[in-house]
């Protein structure tokens, strides 16, 4: 490990971090760590320093860090065939292999897959596939698509603006027009104490049905959500919000976008969000999990129903005009092959079930009863811890107190990685599904220790 070269200054000189605050990072205001290797559920920095964790990169590293088996399968496709398009028909065994593999672990009804190389562009080319759609069946008036606040579905021009979090449209001129954001199902933030979980997804459901009423029917394409919202602060749906939602959109003829760039490949302790929910979609969104981040790469998973269209409106109008060059990447669909097999082998998506309950099971335990913890919630292996400054109002703290990002930085400097989530008071964890009961055990006691710590 170099210790005198100037790295620190490079990075601060002339990188630009995403989701960062520039400014204060140039200044070194900020603090910065630069990472240099992993194994299992930990990562090492170049100063040696070794940390638990407990969200998986950005939810993504599933199977977790070093795994061999996919390293040697993303060498071994570099070494044969590093590059070739996917272009009029072209392939290579790995994408054609992972579309397959896709295909047989995705809800019934899917069909085709396209792949992209993260979950802004998956959801990009949806929007784009189901305007196409809408022109080829002859209603070009239906193109809106509403979407909900606190969901997260990345950050480009169309996905950006599917983002229903203000910090992502402010002074970037989003939201785009077609889109339009529906109530979050925020059972905990709900605007009636007095409702039951069933009564507030009916009331959900009651404000999309107004909405869709307000434009019509006939302008509405799709309906685009995360099974459980992540970034907006990991909420998982409350009883009966999907049976209630598919209800609308399936009386108004809207297609439902599963965005499961997080949920997808065993997030909530089974394969696919959409069918822990029962849900019905017609297009699923996925990345993260398909690799587990060991190389970029997400996919537009489409219905027979969808396909049957694509089918119909290349016989009317020749080649789709859509693609990208790194669609189908070698490299990031051999890494998808041995991440899914390794899934399967190490039987990974029941432990993930398995200790994340036990993760949250903890968390109650041990801070359940705590005047500042307002909600503990999550499914699989997500757990989210919301503080409050009162149990009883559900308020907040004034923002300059800055105590989520506290309390993350406690926990940091006790070896473990939580997530101050960046639109709520809440401590997110997402870790990978190799965690064991003993890890969970150590996050569970480091953030009541750092929740201690910052508020007393
Ligand atoms: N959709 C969801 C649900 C996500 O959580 C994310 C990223 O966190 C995205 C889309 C965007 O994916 P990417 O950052 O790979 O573009």
């Amino acid at each position: 490990m170099l210790k005198n070269d100037p790295l620190e200054q490079w990075d601060r000189d002339h990188f630009l971090h995403p989701s960062t605050h520039l400014a204060e990072f140039a200044r070194g205001n900020v603090a910065h760590r630069i990472v240099s290797g992993g194994e299992g559920s930990h990562i090492v920095d170049r100063n040696g320093t070794r940390l638990l964790d407990g969200f998986a990169g950005l939810y993504c590293v599933n199977v977790g860090y070093g795994r061999r088996e996919i390293a040697d399968a993303i060498a071994k496709q570099a070494r044969e065939l590093s590059y070739y398009h996917s272009y009029v028909g072209h392939g290579t065994e790995a994408s054609v292999t992972l579309a397959h593999m896709i295909l047989e672990r995705a809800p019934a009804n899917m069909s085709k897959v396209f792949f992209g190389l993260g979950g802004s562009d998956a959801n990009e080319t949806n929007i784009k596939l189901i305007w196409y759609m809408n022109n080829i069946l002859g209603r070009p008036g239906k193109k809106k698509i509403i979407s909900r606040w606190r969901g997260y579905h990345g950050s480009g021009l169309m996905s950006g603006s599917l983002t229903g979090l203000p910090l992502f449209h402010k002074a970037f001129d989003l939201p785009l027009a077609p889109i339009l954001h529906t109530e979050a199902p925020y059972y905990y933030r709900r605007p009636n104490a007095d409702m039951s979980e069933e009564a507030f997804s009916a009331w959900c459901a009651s404000e999309l049905e107004a909405m869709i009423q307000r434009e019509g029917p006939d302008t509405i394409a799709a309906f685009w959500a995360e099974p459980v919202l992540g970034t907006g602060g990991i909420v998982p749906p409350p009883e009966g919000y999907w049976a209630a939602i598919q209800e609308v959109l399936d009386r108004h003829d809207i297609l439902l976008v599963a965005d499961e760039v997080i949920t997808g490949f065993g997030r909530l302790g089974t394969m696919f969000g959409s069918d822990h929910y029962g849900m019905k979609p017609d297009v699923i969104t996925i990345a993260k999990g398909l690799t587990s981040a060991y190389a970029p790469l997400s996919g537009s998973v489409l219905s027979e129903k969808v396909w049957k269209v694509l089918e119909q409106g290349t016989d009317e109008m020749g080649a789709i005009g859509h693609g990208w060059t790194y669609s189908a990447h070698p490299i990031g669909a051999a890494a998808g092959v041995a991440n899914l097999k390794l899934i399967d082998e190490l039987g990974l998506i029941d432990n993930a079930a398995e200790v994340g309950a036990h993760l949250r099971a903890g968390m109650r335990d041990a801070l359940g009863e705590h005047p500042n913890v307002g909600d503990i919630r999550g499914e699989g292996m997500l757990c989210a811890v919301e503080l409050v400054s009162d149990r009883e109002s559900k308020e907040g703290f004034d923002p300059s107190r800055k105590v989520t990002v506290n309390a993350v930085a406690h926990l940091m400097e006790n070896g473990v990685i939580g997530r101050a989530m960046p639109h709520s008071e809440t401590i997110g964890f997402a870790p990978p599904f190799c965690l064991t009961r003993d890890e969970a055990d150590e996050i569970v006691a480091k953030t009541a220790a750092a929740v201690k710590a910052v508020l007393g």
